[in-house]
C-alpha cells in the first residue's frame, strides 16, 4: 500500500491535546520523547474485517486516538515520538490502510495519520509499560462498521473540554527535590459504616486508633507531611478519600483495615494492591462517573470522551502499579521480620475502590483479621498497634529510598 509514502510535517490542523500531570512526575518515566522500535511495530489486517496495530515504544508517553471522516483516517497522537529510524515498510501489510503520514506538530505532539480504505471503529486500545525496562507497547484493534457509524464517531476529542488546560509542555510539574514527602493515611470505614464488628470492637474505631499512632510515628521523620482522610468517626465516601489524597499532593496512599473473613480462617497482616482485573473494571466505572477530575490529578476530563479517559488511566496506572507492588512487598517483609505477623498469602490483588487513584502508589493493609482471636487481641492492644505503626513507617521509608533510586535509574 505504501508505494509512495509521504513524509510531512502535520501542521497543527487540529490543535487538540491532552496533558497528563502527575504529582510525582520526577519519579515516573512519563513524558519526554519515545522512539518507535521499527522491528517490532506493525499494522495488519486481522480476521475478516478487523485491523490490528502494535507500536513498541522506548518509554510510555501520553497519547490519544481518534478518527476523522471525509476522507476516513485514524489519528494517533503522542507527546512525543521521535520517528528517526522508523521503517514504513513494516506497515505495508494492510489492505485497509492505504496511506500513512507522520510528523511533529507545532505544539510538541507527534502525529501518525492512517488513511482508511473502509469504515472501522476502534474497539480496544491500551498501553502497557514493562516494569523491568519501562518500555511501552501500544496495541490497538479496530472492527468494521458502517459508514454512518464511522461518520458519527469521527472527530477530534472535545476541544471545548481541553480549552482550560495548559499546554502539555508546562503541565509536567517537576517535583521539587526539597518538597516534603506526603503520606496519606486512610482509616477504613467510619460513621454510619462501622466496618467489621466483633463484640463491642468496631473496625472503624480500631483503624482510627491505629491511624493516629501511624500519623504520630510518621511525624517523627524530617521533611515528611502526613494527612488523614478522616480523623473522627465520620463516613467519608471512597472517591472523596482519593480526592483528599490528591488535593494534598500525596506521594503514597495507605488504607488501614481489619476485616472479618467468613469463609475459612485468615490471620496475620495482608497487603492488597489493585489487581489488573480490577483496573479494567475501574476504568469502566470511571467512564460513567460525572466528575472524574479528582481521580486523575491535574487533568480535567469532564466532557472528554471515555476512550481518552480510559487510555490516560491505563497509562498512569501502568507506571504507578509496579511502585504500589514494590511497596506491598517491602511492607510484607517488614511485618514478617519485625512482628512475625503475616498471612499465609500476605500480598494479594483485589478490586478495592479506594486503591484506584491512578497516579498515587496505593496499598490497603489488613492489619489483621478481626475474625481471628489472636489478631483481634493484637488489634485491641495499644502497644501492639504502636509496634505495627512503627513497622509501617520503617517499610514506607525503605520503599521511598528504593523508589527514588529506581526513578533515578529510569531517567538515565
Ligand atoms: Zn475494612
Amino acid at each position: 500500500m505504501m508505494g509512495t509514502p509521504r513524509f510531512f510535517m502535520a501542521l497543527a490542523a487540529l490543535m487538540v491535546w491532552v496533558g497528563l500531570t502527575l504529582p510525582s512526575a520526577a519519579q515516573t518515566p512519563l513524558g519526554g520523547v519515545a522512539r518507535i522500535d521499527p522491528i517490532q511495530s506493525w499494522v495488519h489486517d486481522q480476521g475478516d474485517d478487523g485491523l490490528a496495530l502494535q507500536l513498541y515504544l522506548s518509554q510510555g508517553v501520553p497519547y490519544r486516538i481518534f478518527t476523522l471522516d471525509d476522507p476516513r483516517r485514524l489519528v494517533l497522537e503522542f507527546n512525543a515520538l521521535d520517528f528517526a529510524g522508523f521503517d514504513l515498510r513494516r506497515f505495508d501489510q494492510s489492505d485497509r490502510v492505504t496511506g500513512l503520514r507522520y510528523g511533529q506538530m507545532q505544539d510538541g505532539w507527534s502525529r501518525m495519520v492512517f488513511d482508511l480504505a473502509v469504515p472501522l471503529r476502534l474497539d480496544r486500545a491500551g498501553l502497557a509499560i514493562a516494569p523491568v525496562d519501562q518500555t511501552a507497547l501500544l496495541t490497538l484493534h479496530m472492527q468494521a462498521t458502517t459508514a454512518a457509524d464511522f461518520a458519527q464517531r469521527a472527530g477530534p476529542p472535545n476541544r471545548q473540554a481541553m480549552a482550560g488546560l495548559p499546554p502539555p509542555a508546562v503541565t509536567r510539574v517537576e517535583r521539587d527535590p526539597n518538597a516534603p514527602f506526603v503520606v496519606a493515611i486512610d482509616p477504613g470505614h467510619g460513621g454510619i459504616d462501622p466496618g467489621a464488628q466483633v463484640g463491642d470492637a468496631h473496625e472503624a474505631d480500631l483503624m482510627l486508633a491505629l491511624a493516629r499512632l501511624l500519623r504520630d510515628a510518621f511525624r517523627r521523620t524530617d521533611n515528611l507531611r502526613v494527612i488523614m482522610t478522616r480523623d473522627t468517626d465520620v463516613f467519608v465516601p471512597l472517591e472523596q478519600r482519593i480526592q483528599i489524597a490528591h488535593e494534598a499532593g500525596a506521594d503514597v496512599f495507605i488504607s488501614l483495615h481489619a476485616d472479618i473473613v467468613t469463609e475459612g480462617k485468615a490471620s496475620g497482616a495482608t497487603v492488597y494492591t489493585l489487581s489488573q482485573q480490577a483496573t479494567d473494571a475501574a476504568s469502566a466505572k470511571l467512564a460513567e462517573r460525572h466528575d472524574r477530575a479528582e481521580i486523575l490529578a491535574g487533568v480535567d476530563l469532564r466532557g472528554t470522551d471515555d476512550e481518552v479517559t480510559g487510555i490516560l488511566m491505563d497509562l498512569a496506572r501502568g507506571e504507578t502499579q509496579p511502585r504500589s507492588i514494590a511497596l506491598a512487598k517491602v511492607l510484607v517483609d517488614e511485618f514478617d521480620q519485625s512482628l512475625d505477623h503475616v498471612n499465609g498469602r500476605p500480598h494479594r490483588g483485589a478490586d478495592f475502590s479506594v486503591l484506584k487513584a491512578a497516579d498515587i502508589p496505593s496499598v490497603l493493609i489488613e492489619a489483621g483479621f478481626m475474625s481471628s482471636r489472636k489478631d483481634l487481641k493484637n488489634l485491641k492492644n495499644p502497644e501492639w498497634r504502636q509496634s505495627f505503626a512503627d513497622a509501617i513507617v520503617r517499610a514506607v521509608l525503605n520503599w521511598r529510598a528504593q523508589d527514588v533510586a529506581a526513578a533515578a535509574l529510569r531517567r538515565q
